[in-house]
C-alpha cells in the first residue's frame, strides 16, 4: 500500500459537475448528535429547549433506560410558551436553576436550540450568558442550535464543538507545537491515535472534545488540528479564527485514508518519513488482511449514498479505492469543496456527485440504477428494502467505531452484512 494516494492537483475536478437539489429532505436533525456527544463528553449536560416531538425524538434514539440518570433532558415549551403568553425565559431560568441543584455534578450546561425555539426567536446565547454569570465559576453553560430547519443531523457536532472553540485556553507564539484532533471518537479510537502519534513522535496531542468539557486544549498561532470527521466546517472555521492551522489530508477511513491522515500529521510535525513507514507498517498490513476478507464480498457491487451523514465522500473513496464497489451516485447533503478536496480527487474520474436532496427524485435514480446497495436514513431503508433493494443505515455508520486501520475491516463488513443477507434470503 502506498503511504500517500497519487493525487490529482484537480481537486474533484474528474468528478461529473455537481448535482444539487433543493427539495424535501429526509434526515433526522442536529439534536441526534447528543446521543453521542453526552457519552463523550462525561462531565456535560445537553438540556434541548424543545417540543414534545424533540424530547420523543431523544428518547426514542438513546433507549433510555428508566433507571439511568441521563445527562439530557428536554425543557419542554408548552403552547403558551409558543403562543407568547408567557416569558420562556423566566422559565428557562428556573428549569436550569432546579437542574443544577439536583445535579450539582454537572460542569457544563449546553443549552441546545430547536426548531420551536427558533420559531419564537427564544435567544439561547443571550439566555446562556444570563445564566453562565449567575452560576460561575461553578458550571459553565454554553449554547447552539440542533433545529432540524435547514441542518442535518451530524450538523448538531458541529454547531457543538464550534460553541466549544471560544472557550479554548489561549496559547501564544512561545509555546510549542500541539496538535487537535478534532471531532467526537469513541475512546478505543481516541487511544488508539494518540497511541500512534505518540509510536510517530507527536507527543503534545489532545481532543475537542475531550472526554471532560473541563479539560479543553489550548489553541493558538502553532496549533495545528486534523479534522477526524468531514462534517465540522463551522468548527473548522472557529478555529482558524483563532489561529489554528488545519493539516489537509484524507479522513482517516480505511488503509489508505488513515495512512494519508497520519503522515500529513508527521509531515506537519517534522517526523522522518522513513520512521513513519516503518511505525505504520504493521497496522497497515494487519488492515489490508482484514480488507481482502471483505473485499470478495464487495468488488464489482454497486452502491447509492442518499446525503445523511456527510460522511459519504470519503467512505465513497474508501469502498471505491479499496474494495472495488462501483459509486453509482455519492448524494451529501453539503459538499465543503476545502475540506473534501482530496477526498475528492480521489474518487474514481465521472462519479456523480450530488449535495441537497429531493427526496422524490432521487428515489426515482434509485429505482432506475437497482444499485445491489443503497445507504440512506432509517425512514426510506424499508420502504426500499419491500422493493427488493438492500439498504444500510447511514447512522449507524455515525454510531460504529469506523475510524482507524483497527476498525477498517469491521468498516468494510457494516457494507459486506446487507449484501450477505440478501444473498442468503435469495437463496
Ligand atoms: Fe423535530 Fe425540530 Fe425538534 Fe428536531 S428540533 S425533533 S426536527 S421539532
Amino acid at each position: 500500500m502506498n503511504a500517500q494516494l497519487p493525487l490529482a492537483k484537480t481537486n474533484g475536478q474528474d468528478c461529473a459537475p455537481v448535482l444539487k437539489e433543493r427539495g424535501q429532505r429526509e434526515v433526522f436533525c442536529g439534536l441526534t448528535g447528543i446521543i453521542w456527544l453526552h457519552r463523550k463528553m462525561q462531565d456535560a449536560f445537553f438540556l434541548v429547549v424543545g417540543s414534545r416531538t424533540c424530547a420523543h425524538l431523544l428518547q426514542s434514539a438513546a433507549g433510555v433506560m428508566i433507571f439511568a440518570e441521563p445527562r439530557f433532558a428536554t425543557a419542554i415549551m408548552e403552547e403558551r410558551d409558543l403562543a407568547g403568553l408567557a416569558d420562556a425565559n423566566e422559565e428557562l431560568d428556573r428549569i436550569v436553576d432546579q437542574l443544577l441543584e439536583r445535579r450539582p455534578e454537572i460542569k457544563s450546561l449546553f443549552l441546545v436550540g430547536s426548531c420551536p425555539s427558533e420559531v419564537i426567536k427564544l435567544d439561547l446565547a443571550k439566555a446562556a450568558q444570563r445564566l453562565g454569570a449567575k452560576h460561575a465559576p461553578n458550571v459553565r453553560i454554553l449554547n447552539y442550535s440542533g433545529s432540524g430547519i435547514e441542518t442535518t443531523f451530524t450538523e448538531g457536532e458541529d454547531a457543538c464543538l464550534a460553541s466549544l472553540v471560544p472557550e479554548m485556553p489561549q496559547l501564544d507564539a512561545s509555546v510549542p507545537e500541539n496538535l487537535v484532533i478534532v471531532g467526537s471518537l469513541p475512546d478505543i479510537v481516541e487511544d488508539q491515535f494518540i497511541r500512534l502519534f505518540k509510536q510517530l513522535g507527536i507527543n503534545n496531542v489532545a481532543s475537542l472534545p475531550e472526554r471532560a468539557v473541563a479539560n479543553l486544549p489550548g489553541v493558538g498561532p502553532n496549533t495545528r488540528y486534523l479534522l477526524a470527521q468531514p462534517f465540522l466546517g463551522d468548527t473548522g472555521q472557529a478555529l482558524k479564527e483563532r489561529g489554528a492551522q488545519r493539516i489537509d489530508a484524507l479522513f482517516p477511513f480505511g488503509v489508505q485514508g488513515t495512512t494519508d491522515w497520519l503522515n500529513a500529521a508527521a509531515e506537519a510535525f517534522g517526523v522522518d518519513a522513513r520512521h513513519v513507514e516503518t511505525v505504520l507498517a504493521p497496522y497497515q498490513e494487519r488492515a489490508k488482511k482484514a480488507l481482502a476478507h471483505q473485499r470478495d464480498r464487495l468488488e464489482g457491487r454497486s452502491i447509492f449514498f442518499m446525503p445523511d451523514s456527510q460522511l459519504e465522500v470519503p467512505l465513497a473513496r474508501f469502498l471505491s479505492s479499496e474494495l472495488g464497489m462501483v459509486l453509482t451516485e455519492v448524494g451529501t447533503p453539503y459538499l465543503h469543496q476545502t475540506h473534501l478536496a482530496r477526498e475528492l480527487a480521489a474518487l474514481p474520474a465521472g462519479v456523480q456527485l450530488s449535495e441537497g436532496q429531493d427526496v422524490d427524485k432521487q428515489l426515482d435514480r434509485v429505482r432506475s440504477v437497482q444499485p445491489d446497495l443503497t445507504v440512506c436514513g432509517l425512514g426510506l431503508a424499508n420502504p426500499l428494502e419491500t422493493e427488493g433493494l438492500s439498504t444500510k443505515w447511514a447512522i449507524e455508520l455515525v454510531f460504529s467505531p469506523i475510524h482507524g486501520f483497527d476498525q477498517a475491516g469491521d468498516l468494510a463488513e457494516l457494507f459486506a452484512r446487507p449484501l450477505r443477507r440478501r444473498d442468503v434470503l435469495r437463496v
